[in-house]
């Protein structure tokens, strides 16, 4: 990885080409070209010539950090993104403008991402027997805009398996008000649903499960994306405390891990908070967050 060449347009012999299409370093045609201190982390970086179009590159060239200058900061960046600190307050942490964490944000969102997608891909091997699922509320700049998030979790692991944020109408005292203020609001929720069952779809097998709690609206979208699997609903229960909606006051709750997992949202997503001055502004903003957070969680916070 470190010595191929990065330029597209180099002449590849196929003999020349090792097994992962790099140009081997038996060809002699990659040589050793100096080296040089890079200072924010304290390491000397190898350089390196392409004889065969002439190019120098380095080992950082093809890294996926390449041209971040604060490349240290990744790892704790995505720490406190799922440990319910502002990103105001993280810059003034990290002592680094806001602007660098905004763009660390939307960076390690993408990285996040594409790691999901290849253990989705992992998961697919050996299919999962129980899944729980439901939606979560929160908004968008306002609460006469609220957002959906339906959220799928493995019952077993309490591992998320996959999120769709949706936009949705304003119910309640709220609607009225949110119809004269802002307009016709569409409600996106069935085209989430069928997003969310069509990538759960490789994850299960003939006789999986999959719990949810009453909404009239989950079946139909479960027989379209899934064939054969069973459903089970629970009926609602109210919250533990208040404000505390998901952690329910049973002895036993049907659909734990998956309120669970709610929780854990609302307790590490300072946007997820209750009576919190940090709010979304825009959808992609959540998707982005809660795609870092998803990561730590699988990762770390229900690894033993
Ligand atoms: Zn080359």
């Amino acid at each position: 990885m470190k010595r191929c060449c990065p330029n597209p347009n180099c002449n590849r012999e196929p003999s020349l080409l090792n097994s992962s299409g790099c140009l081997s370093p038996r060809s002699r045609l990659i040589i050793r070209k100096g080296s040089y201190y890079r200072s924010r982390d304290r390491r000397f970086i190898t350089k390196y010539l392409c004889k065969n179009c002439g190019r120098h590159f380095s080992s950082g060239t093809l890294s996926p950090d390449f041209r971040q200058k604060k490349r240290d900061l990744n790892h704790v960046v995505v720490q406190l993104f799922s440990s319910g600190v502002s990103q105001r307050r993280m810059a003034r942490l990290l002592q680094v403008n806001p602007k660098t964490i905004a763009r660390k944000f939307r960076i390690m969102a993408a990285r996040a991402r594409a790691e999901h997608r290849l253990r989705l891909n992992e998961l697919a091997q050996s299919p999962i027997s129980e899944i729980q699922f439901d939606d979560l509320e929160t908004f968008e700049h306002t609460k006469c805009k609220p957002l959906s998030v339906t959220l799928a979790v493995n019952k077993k692991t309490r591992e998320i398996l996959g999120f769709q944020v949706s936009r949705m109408p304003a119910s309640g005292r709220l609607a009225e008000i949110s119809r004269r203020k802002y307009g016709y609001r569409k409600d996106e929720r069935p085209k989430g649903w069928d997003l969310l069952f069509r990538t759960l779809n490789p994850l299960v097998h003939a006789g999986s499960i999959l719990e949810s709690d009453q909404n009239p609206h989950y079946p139909k979208f479960i027989k379209r994306h899934l064939k054969n699997v069973g459903h089970i609903t629970h009926p609602g229960a109210r919250g533990a405390i208040t404000g505390q909606g998901e952690l329910k006051k049973l002895v036993f709750d049907p659909l734990f891990a998956l309120n669970h997992t709610c929780a854990m949202l609302r307790a590490n997503l300072n946007r997820l908070f209750r009576r919190t001055w940090c709010t979304t502004k825009k959808p992609e903003g959540l998707i982005d967050h809660l795609s870092i957070y998803l990561r730590y969680h699988n990762t770390v916070l229900i690894r033993p």
